[in-house]
């Protein structure tokens, strides 16, 4: 067994929605943590509770720019995931992949630190090969209006993969499919935090592109654990790997199942499919299963079910 006491940890974007429970679940781990966000899309209320931690620290810091401390492994998970987000300001969205992802590797040559990057399925694009396999190349737009986080997200795993063949980095790097749960921002415009939103206030659900589109959701505490089993692999497993739960939905099955759990009257609502939205996607997880050892033991139902009832306190303090 591994001794993680005293090893010190950085993770960007510690105050988001995936960076919070990693640090929770680092800290649980006996590691030192250094949260670093510039609080874009994360907020100091999904950290707040880590604060007292003495093995915690929390600095706003803008990724972009160089960063100068001393820690042993990094995990890099700043960025906006939500595409409502991300496509706000395309510009800094790219910088922040891009030009992140060199700081951050940087960093991690300058310490000698294992770094782990937090890449996604949108590497794939709208696929044209199903379930999406590390092997598949993808199919991207790169001047689409996803592109800036697509290409940026491309290129950092190109820059992760050139500094651990240039400079012999330990790297890895995780394609992460759609995951939800607690500490979703209610308003990031993400499937799962509109529609159970929605459900809980009685408003309509919106399917865009009559919600025929396919997604594999996966619950927070299992990427979590997927993620940090691949930290902790050796060092010759650098991935990419798939990390989701290959349990495929169309957008309007959650719709229904979100209804049935919530209980709520609301309508569905039917509106145009966002350009480049992927028709399908589905993570082959066959790679995480073998090399890690690593499957989601969270049903939807049981995911939903728990993220309904964050919401739930949430709207009822008034905080949504
Ligand atoms: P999130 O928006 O909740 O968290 C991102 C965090 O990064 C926020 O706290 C934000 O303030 C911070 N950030 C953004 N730009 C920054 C910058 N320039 N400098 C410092 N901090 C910055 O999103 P999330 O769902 O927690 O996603 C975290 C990571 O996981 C992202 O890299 C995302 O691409 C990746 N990912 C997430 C999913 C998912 O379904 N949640 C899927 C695939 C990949
Ligand atoms: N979607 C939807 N209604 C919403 C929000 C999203 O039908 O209120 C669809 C969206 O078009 C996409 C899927 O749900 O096809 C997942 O969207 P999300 O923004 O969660 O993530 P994506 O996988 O597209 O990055």
């Amino acid at each position: 067994m591994q001794d993680l006491r005293n090893k010190r940890a950085l993770v960007t974007g510690g105050a988001g929605f995936l960076g919070s429970h990693l640090c929770e679940r680092l800290l649980a781990d006996g590691q030192e943590v250094l949260c670093v966000d510039n609080f874009f899309t994360g907020n100091k209320r999904n950290v707040q509770h880590l604060v007292a931690d003495t093995n915690f620290e929390l600095l706003r810091h803008d990724v972009t720019f160089s960063l100068f401390v001393e820690v042993d492994e990094i995990y890099n998970f700043a960025c906006p995931a939500s595409p409502v987000q991300y496509q706000h300001d395309p510009v800094q969205t790219t910088k922040t992949s891009v030009h992140g992802a060199i700081n951050m590797l940087g960093l991690a040559k300058r310490l000698d630190a294992r770094i782990l990057q937090a890449s996604t399925s949108e590497v794939y694009g709208d696929p044209h090969e199903h379930p999406q396999r590390e092997e598949y190349w993808g199919h991207v737009n790169p001047v689409g209006i996803r592109s800036c986080y697509d290409e940026g997200k491309r290129c950092a795993e190109t820059l992760f993969f050139d500094y651990h063949r240039q400079h012999g980095l330990s790297i890895k790097v995780a394609r992460i499919f759609n995951t939800y749960g607690p500490r979703m921002d209610p308003n990031d415009g993400r499937v799962v935090s509109n529609f159970v939103v929605a459900a809980l206030r009685g408003e309509p659900l919106v399917l865009y592109g009559e919600g025929k589109q396919t997604r594999a959701f996966c619950y927070v505490d299992d990427l979590i654990e997927g993620t940090v089993r691949l930290m902790r692999s050796p060092c010759e497993v650098t991935g990419p790997i798939n990390l989701g739960n290959p349990v495929e939905a169309t957008v309007a099955e959650l719709a229904e199942i979100v209804l049935e759990l919530t209980g709520s009257k609301s309508e569905l609502q039917v509106a145009e499919l966002p350009s480049d939205d992927p028709v399908r996607r589905c993570p082959d997880t066959r790679r995480a299963r073998e090399t890690l050892d690593w499957e989601p033991a969270t049903s939807l139902k049981d995911g939903l079910a728990k993220t309904i009832s964050y919401f739930d306190e949430l709207l009822q303090r008034g905080a949504a």
